[in-house]
Order: C-alpha cells, then sequence, then structure tokens
C-alpha cells in the first residue's frame, strides 16, 4: 500500500536539473530506456551558451548515436580538419586532427544554439517531458525517493522522483548542496568569447596562441563560417601573481595586437558583445554521487582544463549517469552504493587524464615560470614537427581525443626528454660559441631572474604555498592513478594504441 501511495506521488522516475549537451542526452537515453524524465531549466530554449563552440570527435560520436549527425542543419555546421599552434605571434605547427578508429577525424564548430536545441528536441521526442524557465533551488533524499524545489511560471512547487540527475552546469546547484561548498578559486578557470564577421577566409582550421604575457592564459580563433569565427581567451583564476588585466581588456588587446590573430582576423568586425563564463575542473577529493543523486558535465567539474573542452565529457557522462540509473532500476536500489558504479566509471575513463591536466594547470598557474612552461611547450612542438606519431598522440591529448596517459607511456616520454636533451645541448653550444664574457654574463642573468621568482615568492608566502600544495596533491594524485592503473589486473605495460585507448562509445540500447 505505501509503495503504491509513493510512487502515485511521483512526477517521475528521473528529474534532471539543467538541459545543456549532459542533461539533455541523459534526458533522451533515459527516455528511449523507457524512464519517465523530467529535464528542468531555467532558461527558454533555444538559448545562448558562452563556448568556444569546437564539437571534438568524440562529442560528435555521442551525437551520432543520438541520430542528431542526421539532421540538415547539422550537415551545415563547419568542419574542422586541423588545428594550428602559435607562440608570441609566431606559427609553431599545424597538425591534422587525428585518426582514431571509431571516430570521425574531424571536428565540427556549431553554435550552442543551435546545438543544445537538437539535443534538447531528441530527448523531447524520446518522450522526456521539458519545463523550461524552471530553477532547481534544492533537494532531500529519503527513503522514498528525492523531492526537488524548484521555482517555475507557476510559482515554488516540489516535485517527487526516483533519482535526481545534476546537470545544471559548472555554477551546480546540486553540486554545491551535494558537496558542502561553492568551487574554490583552485579549481576555476574564467573565459570569453566574441563572434566576428568579416574574416578573409576562415579554412577548416582551428587555432591555439599562446604568448608570454598572457600566459597561462591561451586564445583561440575556431571558424563558425566561411567568414566568420569564434575568438575567445581562458586563463587559470588563481594565477601566482594575480593577473590584473582584465580578461576582456586582455582578449581586445589581442583581437588588435597579436600578429597571427591579426592575420586570420583581416577586417573583421566583432557581433555582438564579448561574453564570459567560468568553467570548474575536476576534483576527485569531491563526491559526483549521493543517496539518489548523480553529477554529469560541467557540474561535476568534467572540464579537460587543458584544452577548455566540456562537451564530449558532458554528453559521455550523461550516457554513463543513465546507464547507472537503468541498472539501479533492475535492482530498485536507488542508493548512495547502488549509484558508485557511475563514480567508479568517471574515475577509470576520466581521472588519469583529469590529473596530469590538473598538474599541468597547477604548474604552470605560477607565472614566474612562464619562460620554463613555454620552452617545454617549444619542446614539444620541435619533437612533433619531426615525428608525425609523436604529433598524433600530443596533438589527440590537446585535442581530447587521445586519453592523456598515452603521453606518459615510456615511448613518448623518452621522445620528450631526447628532445628536450638536444635543444638544451643545442642552446649550451650557441652560448659557447658566443665566448667566455657571454657565458658568464648569462650566468649572472639568470642567477639574478632565479633569485627574482623567489623573492617575489617570498613577497607572498601564502599564495606560494598554496602552489606547492596544489602542485603537490595534484602530482600525488596522477601518481596515485598510474600506480592504480598498473595494480589493477590486466594492467599493460605498454600502453596500446590510441585506437584501443579511445572513449569508446555505446549506446545504452
Ligand atoms: C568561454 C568558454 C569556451 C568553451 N569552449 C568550449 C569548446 O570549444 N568546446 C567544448 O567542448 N567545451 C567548451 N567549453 C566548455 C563547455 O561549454 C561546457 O563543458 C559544456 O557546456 C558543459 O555542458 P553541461 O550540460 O554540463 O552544462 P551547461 O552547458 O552549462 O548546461 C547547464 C544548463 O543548466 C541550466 N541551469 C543552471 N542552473 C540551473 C538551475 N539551478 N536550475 C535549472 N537549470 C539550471 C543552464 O541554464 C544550462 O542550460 C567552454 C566553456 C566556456 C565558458
Amino acid at each position: 500500500m505505501l509503495t503504491l501511495k509513493i510512487a502515485a506521488a511521483r512526477d517521475g522516475d528521473v528529474i534532471i536539473a539543467g538541459a545543456g549537451p549532459a542533461g539533455a542526452a541523459a534526458a533522451a537515453h533515459l527516455a528511449d530506456a523507457g524512464f519517465s524524465v523530467l529535464l528542468l531549466d531555467h532558461q527558454q530554449f533555444p538559448r545562448d551558451k558562452v563556448c568556444g563552440d569546437f564539437v571534438g570527435p568524440a562529442a560528435l560520436l555521442e551525437l551520432d548515436n543520438l541520430g542528431i549527425s542526421g539532421l540538415p542543419g547539422y550537415r551545415q555546421t563547419n568542419i574542422i580538419h586541423e588545428a594550428a599552434l602559435y607562440l608570441n605571434g609566431r606559427h609553431l605547427i599545424t597538425h591534422t586532427i587525428p585518426r582514431v578508429a571509431g571516430m570521425p577525424a574531424h571536428g565540427r564548430v556549431i553554435a550552442r544554439k543551435e546545438l543544445d536545441q537538437w539535443i534538447l528536441e531528441r530527448a523531447r521526442a524520446a518522450g522526456a517531458r521539458v519545463l523550461e524557465n524552471t530553477r532547481v533551488q534544492g533537494f532531500a533524499s529519503d527513503a522514498g525517493g528525492v523531492s526537488v524545489a524548484v521555482n517555475g511560471p507557476a510559482g515554488p512547487a516540489t516535485l517527487r522522483a526516483q533519482a535526481l540527475v545534476g546537470a545544471d552546469g559548472s555554477s551546480s546547484v546540486v553540486a554545491r548542496l551535494l558537496r558542502g561548498h561553492t568551487v574554490p578559486d583552485r579549481n576555476r578557470i574564467i573565459a570569453m568569447r566574441a563572434y566576428m564577421d568579416g574574416l578573409p577566409d576562415t579554412g577548416n582550421r582551428c587555432d591555439l596562441y599562446f604568448s608570454d604575457d598572457t600566459f597561462p592564459g591561451y586564445y583561440w580563433l575556431f571558424p563558425t563560417g566561411p567568414t566568420s569565427a569564434n575568438v575567445g581567451i581562458g586563463m587559470v583564476r588563481a594565477t601566482l601573481p594575480r593577473n590584473e588585466e582584465h580578461l576582456r581588456q586582455l582578449m581586445l588587446r589581442l583581437i588588435s595586437s597579436d600578429p597571427a590573430l591579426r592575420a586570420r582576423l583581416g577586417d573583421a568586425q566583432l557581433r555582438g558583445p564579448v561574453t564570459g563564463w567560468p568553467l570548474s575542473t575536476y576534483d576527485p577529493a569531491l563526491p559526483c554521487v549521493g543517496e539518489r543523486v548523480l553529477l554529469t558535465g560541467d557540474a561535476a567539474g568534467l572540464i579537460n582544463p587543458l584544452n577548455g573542452e566540456g562537451i564530449q565529457y558532458a554528453m559521455l557522462s550523461g550516457r554513463w549517469a543513465a546507464e547507472t540509473l537503468l541498472a539501479a532500476r533492475a535492482r530498485n536500489d536507488w542508493s548512495h552504493a547502488s549509484l558508485l558504479p557511475y563514480a567508479q566509471r568517471v574515475e577509470r575513463e576520466l581521472r588519469f587524464d583529469m590529473a596530469l591536466a590538473r598538474l599541468i594547470v597547477q604548474l604552470i598557474r605560477n607565472r614566474h615560470l612562464t619562460p620554463v612552461w613555454l620552452d617545454a611547450l617549444r619542446i614539444i612542438v620541435a619533437r612533433a614537427r619531426s615525428d608525425p606519431a609523436y604529433a598524433d598522440v600530443t596533438g589527440g591529448v590537446l585535442a581530447g581525443l587521445v586519453p592523456a596517459r598515452r603521453v606518459m607511456g615510456a615511448d613518448i616520454l623518452r621522445k620528450t626528454a631526447l628532445q628536450a636533451l638536444l635543444s638544451l645541448a643545442g642552446m649550451g653550444a650557441r652560448h659557447l660559441l658566443r665566448g667566455r664574457a657571454h657565458c658568464v654574463r648569462l650566468g649572472l642573468q639568470t642567477g639574478t631572474a632565479a633569485a627574482g621568482v623567489a623573492l617575489s615568492m617570498a613577497a607572498n608566502p601564502r599564495a606560494a604555498l598554496d602552489w606547492g600544495l596544489g602542485v603537490a596533491g595534484s602530482a600525488l594524485e596522477l601518481g596515485g592513478g598510474v600506480a592504480g592503473a598498473l595494480l589493477q589486473p590486466g594492467a599493460q605495460a605498454t600502453p596500446p594504441a590510441p585506437a584501443a585507448l579511445a572513449y569508446r562509445s555505446r549506446s545504452i540500447m
């Protein structure tokens, strides 16, 4: 009797907070599997979302599995075949999107207003009920279900379901309530973007730009069409020392002064405002499941902080959440323990990548060491220019296509170390050839620069300590991930080929 009474009082099997790629993909998969789904968003669709709009091959595969790649609008979107890197206005390398078996060898640039609408419509067509203009404000789980407090067009209400999926983005209410706090600054990236029209000829190439005075930020140009592009910049929030220039000013300055960006922009003009949005990065110490609750996409911090890519992780995690809920329904058990396989899956598939990216981000947020990190970038690029296999792996990792554990493979590490030695030897020889006086002067300059770094870090010991702890924590996390992977039964000493390691996509049906 009691069970029947509770079931009748339910508004759906699953409530999903947020109808971006994570929430709408989860809704589509769940509805396909016969779940009664309520998909809530506080905005009205079609809605814009601040983004670079680059949709990588893994995300394209997810879209394909949902049947979205067959839409006429989708087929008209701009295909990207290659990516180029620039440093201080000079071209470093251009490389084609690496080919990984089972995945498209290209990306696309798709305006989020369209992309998110297509996924939402796919969920609706599968049977999900979509409630727009409805903000999720809180939730509470109990033995019989989860109650979700919402504020919609009809005013405040409480909805009931068996489980709640938090897909409400990087400032997620569901994540904040589950974790008990907001995202700390060190896990935040801020990014801005604008659209520009009137470019000479955008081609099918995405550009990433680095420079001494913007590092650890980077900026991009992603062509949205033959003469238009999405141009933007992303920056770790807690740099040491803090970056005093406002990101918007910095972006406008780069648009008008960076030689490489200028060359591609020609006389292009801004269309609409320069708009920003925060991203939150993955922290394995924080839970992504609870009693009757799972976090997906940006709400779970599933962003690759190296390239800012999050659409593929949003769609993947939406599918993984749906698969876990399918198993939970079969057991009629929606407890934390029953949902834990989802968290384990996120860890298994992404933790290593996120840990490596996190360590790199922790390292580079110390701007005192920018010359060292940019030299490291030059070394990697120098090797990539002469070694296509190496370029496929390192470029694939940057594109979020090849799992990051591939760059920790012995072969890649050996090649990078060798290239570093060659570069150092070349540099040393060039200095030696310039005579003893030059070498003494160089030694003094290097010593002065090192002392300057030490002094400025000593001037802000708290920030320096925070940075050191952040690096140590990320290194331990990565080390733990490597050890865990090696200790797993059947772990391979030599990483398999990229194709076998690529995030495999499976429909839940
Ligand atoms: C400037 C910038 C550039 C980026 N560039 C790229 C890129 O080129 N490629 C890439 O792959 N990724 C990029 N990203 C990251 C990407 O935008 C996100 O990873 C992606 O949108 C995550 O999808 P999601 O569904 O998890 O969250 P979102 O897309 O943020 O969707 C969350 C949804 O939840 C809704 N919502 C929020 N709070 C509530 C609430 N309380 N109640 C109800 N609804 C709520 C929102 O209205 C929104 O519709 C970029 C991000 C930024 C900021």
